[in-house]
């Protein structure tokens, strides 16, 4: 569906619940308090809800007086708007809320393998991050953007292309990024603001993932890992480890890079980074989850040994794989 159907959608409903999915990142948050403050300059009352709590490091972005912490507090809501998510399950209690009240739900996203859950879908796998197209409603609404939403799409910007080191770093993304300086993003205070935000005990337990390194096929695979026990010990949230497996991927000659969390009740979650050799969302696709060609994740069910063995197997066989479809 267009923008138009989006922005149709969007005018009609006076108070959207918007969320996004489990283990938040930069572009779910970003997306989300820039697409409600646009809501809120619309006269509309948007409230945002997600599943899990908001991440210290996005505690500066602006519009975070519309988030509330559960569903309970979003009394009067008449629609839903889902960002960044391939399903509704990816929102967790969110979505069930949602389907139970039978809201009607705008679901936007760049995520190829979104499954089309919404009442209107506004899909554009082609758009570096669910951000860029909430530009563009902006653009197509010929709303002005403003310091506040600048700084949340830019963040949002920031953290889906791995502070411009990921593939999807374009032109698309670096002309979107300085559109939103020039509105009154400040680069430096937002890296400040989601880089150096660390307690020292993520940083210490940063340390004991680097140390974990293991070195697959030949010197193509990094893997990074943490047992829970390590984690639970250091009484750090999930939410300090976002972006640790990008330093998988800045071993010398690594194409594959892997970080292995281990979660209560046997359970990994695991991220998948790839330079284009290997697509990671089929291999996270393959364990139930997803992502895209060269950033996925999955929560695969095992010890933190068996699931290692299984995903290090899985990339070996993409590879193999990969080969042998060469001309
Ligand atoms: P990360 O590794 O940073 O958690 O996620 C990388 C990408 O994969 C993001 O686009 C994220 O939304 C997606 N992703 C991570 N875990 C899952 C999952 O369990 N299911 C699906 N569908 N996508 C995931």
């Amino acid at each position: 569906m267009s923008l138009d159907s989006v922005i149709q959608a969007l005018s009609s409903v006076s108070s959207p619940l918007v969320t996004s999915h489990v283990d938040l990142d930069g572009d779910a948050v970003g997306s989300e308090l820039g697409l409600s403050l646009l809501l809120e300059r619309m006269g509309k009352k948007p409230v945002v809800v997600n599943q899990d709590a908001l991440p210290c490091q996005y505690d500066f972005l602006p519009g975070r007086h519309m988030v509330r912490k559960s569903v309970e507090e979003a009394a009067g809501v008449d629609a839903g708007v889902v960002l960044d998510c391939t399903s509704l399950e990816r929102t967790g209690s969110v979505g069930r809320f949602m389907a139970e009240s039978r809201l009607p739900i705008i679901n936007i996203d760049h995520h190829s393998g979104n499954v089309g859950f919404g009442t209107v879908n506004l899909i554009r796998p082609e758009a570096c991050a669910t951000a860029t197209i909430i530009l563009d409603l902006f653009r197509a609404l010929g709303q002005s953007i403003g310091q506040d939403v600048a700084t949340c799409l830019y963040a949002a910007l920031v953290a889906e292309t791995g502070s411009f080191r990921l593939s999807n770093t374009s032109a698309e993304s670096l002309e979107a990024c300085a559109l939103l300086a020039r509105e009154g993003a400040k680069p430096y205070e937002i890296a400040a603001g989601l880089f150096s935000s660390k307690s020292p005990q993520a940083l210490r337990l940063m340390g004991d993932a680097m140390s974990s390194l293991e070195i697959h096929l030949n010197g193509t695979l990094a893997v990074l890992s943490l047992p829970h026990s390590r984690v639970e010990e250091s009484g750090v949230g999930g939410e300090e480890l976002e972006g640790i497996v990008n330093f998988a991927m800045s071993v010398r000659g690594v194409g594959v890079g892997v970080f292995l969390r281990e979660l209560p009740g046997s359970v990994v979650k695991v991220s998948l980074r790839s330079n284009g050799t290997v697509d990671v969302d089929k291999v996270a696709r393959g364990f139930g989850g997803g992502g895209h060609t060269n950033a996925a994740g999955a929560k695969i069910p095992g010890t933190l040994d068996e699931v290692k063995g299984i995903v290090v197997e899985r990339i070996a066989q993409a590879v193999r794989d990969g080969q042998r479809h060469q001309p």
